[in-house]
C-alpha cells in the first residue's frame, strides 16, 4: 500500500492531489511526467515509487545543492542514499560506489555530466535500476527556460545502460510544447502525463508601473515589519546597488549572486533560511530548491525574460500556503537588454524567435489590465479555464472591492457553534439550507444557522470560505475548519474583508475601493 510506505517514511496520513496518480503511474511501470506547482511535492512523487521496488532509484539532478538537501533529508528519515558529485573525495567516491555494488542505497542522485564518465558508466550499468527519476525535468526541453544540454543527451545513454527502467519526469514549469518535448524525448503516454493547475491562490501578484523602483522597494519593506522576502535584480551590480541602498535606510539584507565566493554565498543563504536576514537580494542565481516555508514577498526589479522563469522565481513564496505578494517592477532598458541578449546569442533563427515569442508573453503580462493569475494560468494551459482570481493587482484595482464582513460573520457564527467537525462542504450545505443525508444524519438542519444563507450559490459560499481562510480568519486542516484567536475579530464585527463582488447582486452594493 502506497499510504503505508507514506505514513512509514514520511510521517504523512494522506497524499496531496496529483501525488496519488503520479505515483500510481509509475508504479504500473510506465514512463510518468508530472507538472505540479512549486511546493506541492513532487520529491515524494519518485521517492515513494522508489522505496517500493527493488534496486536504486537514479536521480537525476542540475544543482549540487538540491541533491544535497534531498539526501540530507532522506537521510534524517532513515532512508540509505547518497549524491554521486565533483565535491566528493576520490576516497568517498570510491566508498559510495562500493557500497552501491552492494546494493546498500534505495536512491543515487547525480548530476546528467556524471555519465561522461566511464568509470561511472561502468558502476551504472551493474547496478540494479528499476526508475530514473528527472528532476527540474523542463531543463531538458531546449524550449525549456533553463535548458541544458546535458539533460538531453544523457538520454540515450541512459537507454543504453538500462533499458528496463522506467522514467518520471518531474518539473513545475513546462508549457505545452516543453511537456510535449519531454514526453517524446523520454517516451512518455499522454495518459501518463499528470498536470495540475499552476494556480495558486496564496501568491497575490502585482504590476507596478513606478519608476522609482528602488524607493518603492524601501517603503514596501519598512511597510511589512520583519517579514521575509526577496527581491530579484537582473545583474550583479544592481543587486549590490539595491542592497546598499536597502542598507543605509536601515533594512536588513543579505545578498546572492554569482559572483560572490562559495563561503560568501553559503553564510549569506544560511543567514537567509534561519531567518536572522529577513530579506536577500539576489539575482535568479538564488532560490533553486531553496525550500523556505514564510517567504511572504518577492519583488522582481527587474522584468525577467519569459513567464517560466518568472512564474518558477515568485513560486518560492508562500510555500505554507499563507497569503503573499508576487510585485513585477521593470523598466524599459530591461526589455532592450533582454532583446539586446537575444539578438546577439548563438542559437538558430528559429531559437531566437522562439525567445522573442516568450518575452512578448511577458510583456504582455506587465501591460495587461486583465487578471494576471489568470493570464499566467493561460499560458501554461491554454486549455484551463479560469475566474479572475479576485485577489491580483489588476482585480483588486479594476473591480471596486466588497466588504464581506456579514457573510464572513455568519460562516463564524456557524462554526462557532457546531465546533471544528465540519467539513466545507458540510458548512456550505447547512448555510443554504440543503437537506443531504450527512445534513439531517448530523440533525443539522436543527442548527440556528441553517439556511442562513440560503441566496446564495455554492461557488459564492465556497469563495466566502476561501477568502476565510487565506486571509487567516478560519483554519483548515485534514478537510476541517476551525476557529482560530483571530476569528474573534469577524465575530465581534470589527474586522473588515475586502473581497471582489462575487456575485451580481452585490455589484450595486459595493461599498468601498481600493487600489
Ligand atoms: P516541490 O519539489 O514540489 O517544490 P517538495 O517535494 O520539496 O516540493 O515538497 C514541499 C513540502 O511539502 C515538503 O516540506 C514536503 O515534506 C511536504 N509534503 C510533500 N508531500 C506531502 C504530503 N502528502 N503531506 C504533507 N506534506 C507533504
Amino acid at each position: 500500500m502506497i499510504e503505508m510506505t507514506l505514513k512509514k517514511y514520511f510521517g504523512f496520513k494522506t497524499f496531496r492531489p496529483k501525488q496519488r496518480q503520479i505515483i500510481e503511474a509509475v508504479n504500473s511501470g510506465a514512463n510518468t511526467l508530472g507538472v505540479l506547482p512549486t511546493g506541492s511535492g513532487k520529491s515524494l512523487c519518485f521517492q515513494v515509487p522508489g522505496l517500493q521496488a527493488e534496486g536504486v532509484t537514479l536521480v537525476i539532478s542540475p544543482l549540487i545543492s538540491l541533491m544535497k538537501d534531498q539526501v540530507g533529508n532522506l537521510k534524517q528519515m532513515g532512508i540509505p542514499a547518497e549524491f554521486l558529485n565533483s565535491t566528493l573525495k576520490k576516497k568517498d567516491e570510491e566508498r559510495i560506489m562500493r557500497e552501491g555494488l552492494e546494493g546498500r542505497y534505495k536512491f543515487l542522485y547525480v548530476a546528467p555530466e556524471r555519465f561522461n564518465n566511464d568509470e561511472f558508466r561502468e558502476f551504472v550499468g551493474k547496478l540494479h535500476i528499476p526508475l530514473v527519476a528527472f528532476d527540474e525535468a523542463h531543463c531538458i526541453s531546449k524550449w525549456g527556460h533553463d535548458f541544458r544540454p546535458s539533460y538531453q543527451e544523457v538520454i540515450p545513454t541512459i537507454n543504453a545502460l538500462i533499458p528496463d527502467a522506467a522514467f518520471v519526469a518531474l518539473t513545475a514549469t513546462a508549457t505545452e510544447e516543453v511537456q510535449e518535448n519531454i514526453q517524446e524525448l523520454l517516451d512518455i503516454r499522454d495518459e501518463n502525463v499528470v498536470l495540475s493547475s499552476i494556480k495558486r491562490d496564496n501568491l497575490h501578484l502585482s504590476v507596478n508601473k513606478t519608476y522609482q523602483r528602488d524607493q518603492f522597494i524601501l517603503s514596501y519593506i519598512e511597510g511589512r515589519g520583519d517579514v521575509s522576502g526577496i527581491v530579484y535584480a537582473a545583474t550583479r551590480a544592481e543587486v549590490e546597488k539595491i542592497s546598499a541602498y536597502l542598507a543605509d535606510h536601515g533594512v536588513n539584507n543579505v545578498i546572492y549572486h554569482g559572483g560572490l565566493g562559495k563561503k560568501e554565498r553559503d553564510v549569506n543563504q544560511h543567514a537567509f533560511l534561519t531567518g536572522d536576514v529577513p530579506v536577500v537580494v539576489a539575482t535568479n542565481a538564488f532560490g533553486m530548491g531553496i525550500d523556505k516555508p514564510d517567504i511572504r514577498f518577492i519583488i522582481h526589479h527587474n522584468l525577467p525574460g519569459d513567464l517560466e522563469s518568472y512564474y518558477q522565481e515568485i513560486g518560492r513564496a508562500g510555500r505554507d500556503g499563507k497569503v503573499s505578494e508576487c510585485i513585477l517592477l521593470s523598466s524599459q532598458r530591461d526589455v532592450n537588454l533582454h532583446q539586446f541578449f537575444i539578438d546577439r546569442s548563438n542559437g538558430s533563427e528559429q531559437h531566437k524567435d522562439h525567445m522573442r515569442s516568450k518575452l512578448d508573453k511577458m510583456i504582455q503580462y506587465n501591460r495587461t489590465s486583465k487578471c494576471l493569475m489568470s493570464f499566467m494560468v493561460k499560458y501554461f494551459d491554454a486549455d484551463e479555464y479560469v475566474m479572475s482570481c479576485g485577489r491580483c493587482g489588476n482585480c483588486l484595482s479594476t473591480e471596486r472591492t466588497y466588504n464581506m464582513k456579514e457573510e464572513a460573520s455568519a460562516v463564524l457564527e456557524l462554526v462557532r457553534h457546531t465546533g471544528p467537525s465540519l467539513t466545507k462542504e458540510h458548512i456550505i450545505q447547512v448555510l443554504r439550507g440543503e437537506r443531504s443525508e450527512d445534513v439531517i444524519a448530523e440533525a443539522l438542519d436543527q442548527s440556528p444557522h441553517f439556511g442562513s444563507m440560503s441566496g446564495y450559490q455554492t461557488g459564492e459560499v465556497h469563495h466566502i470560505l476561501d477568502e476565510l481562510i487565506l486571509s487567516g480568519y478560519l483554519h483548515h486542516e485534514d478537510q476541517h475548519l476551525r476557529l482560530v484567536e483571530r476569528s474573534r475579530e469577524v465575530l465581534s464585527g470589527e474586522a473588515d474583508i475586502h473581497t471582489v463582488p462575487f456575485r451580481k447582486q452585490l455589484k450595486e452594493k459595493v461599498e468601498i475601493s481600493t487600489a
